[in-house]
């Protein structure tokens, strides 16, 4: 199975932007795992950011470049004795262009030989016109450039909820979504992407649609959640929201 796993920056730093090794331990022992049962995996992971504002000071794209090296080397450590392979990515890698095929290529060479794709937005260089601006838009993007069968994004909720259950506490899960609409976004507010991050709950519904577009499912749990990779590798997504590959329904979300 090709799998898209988008890791948030609250799961890949603690509260004070330094790598949470204990979750990266249990992220990577699951990414090891899934890649021994046969799945092909690219990693969009978040942190570069975060990271870099705890090494340097400077502007955004200065505390990317500087985070991104450590983050890199946090996975390459981690993931060892798996190649882990860096791919900085911005506009011009999705679509139609021929950027975007030699990006198409390489993961296809890098799964291969067995290697794994952590790809983030190269956001030390990519400005106005050029620049994704989420992971979560950007990992939908990379699943439809390579085919993916499954996104998952793993965020700080566990899933889609009928409010939002920071400020109401009668917000229940949503399990399954069949057709995501965008109408409703406002209903789930704006969410919080936390001091470094770009998404919210927000850009979370808009990668489903797009995945949708393409015929992909997509998966959004908790990357907090311990039984995450274990429910992953038995196909058991009761924990998750599951918004549909393909439009199952006349409702939306
Ligand atoms: N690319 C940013 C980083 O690595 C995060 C973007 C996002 O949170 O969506 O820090």
């Amino acid at each position: 199975m090709r799998r898209i796993i988008k890791i948030g920056t609250s799961s890949t730093l603690d509260k004070a932007g330094h790598i949470n090794h204990h979750r990266l331990g249990i992220i990577t022992r699951g990414v090891t795992q899934l890649i021994e049962d046969g799945d092909s995996l690219a990693l969009v992971t978040s942190g570069a950011v975060g990271l870099g504002s705890t090494l340097t000071t400077g502007p955004r794209s200065v505390l990317a470049a500087v985070g991104q090296v450590a983050l890199a080397e946090a996975y390459r450590t981690a993931l060892f004795p798996l190649s882990v392979a860096q791919l900085l990515i911005d506009q011009s890698h999705v679509g139609e262009s021929s950027p975007a095929m030699a990006l198409q290529a390489t993961i296809h060479h890098i799964w291969n030989n067995h290697g794994v794709p952590i790809i983030n937005e190269n956001d030390a260089l990519s400005g106005a016109g050029t620049r994704i601006g989420d992971n979560d838009t950007l990992a939908a993007l990379v699943a439809g450039l390579i085919g993916a069968d499954q996104l998952v994004i793993l965020s700080d909720v566990d899933g889609l909820y009928t409010d939002n259950p920071v400020t109401n506490p009668g917000a229940t899960r949503i399990g399954a979504i069949p057709k995501v609409g965008l109408e409703h976004l406002e209903q789930f507010g704006t969410g919080d992407p936390g001091p470094w991050g770009s998404g919210g709950i927000v850009s979370k519904i808009r990668a489903a649609h797009l995945a949708q577009g393409f015929g992909i499912e997509t998966l959004l749990a908790a990357g907090h959640d311990d039984t995450v990779w274990d429910n992953l590798r038995e196909k058991r997504y009761h924990n998750f929201t599951r918004f549909a590959g393909a439009e199952e329904a006349s409702s939306s979300c």
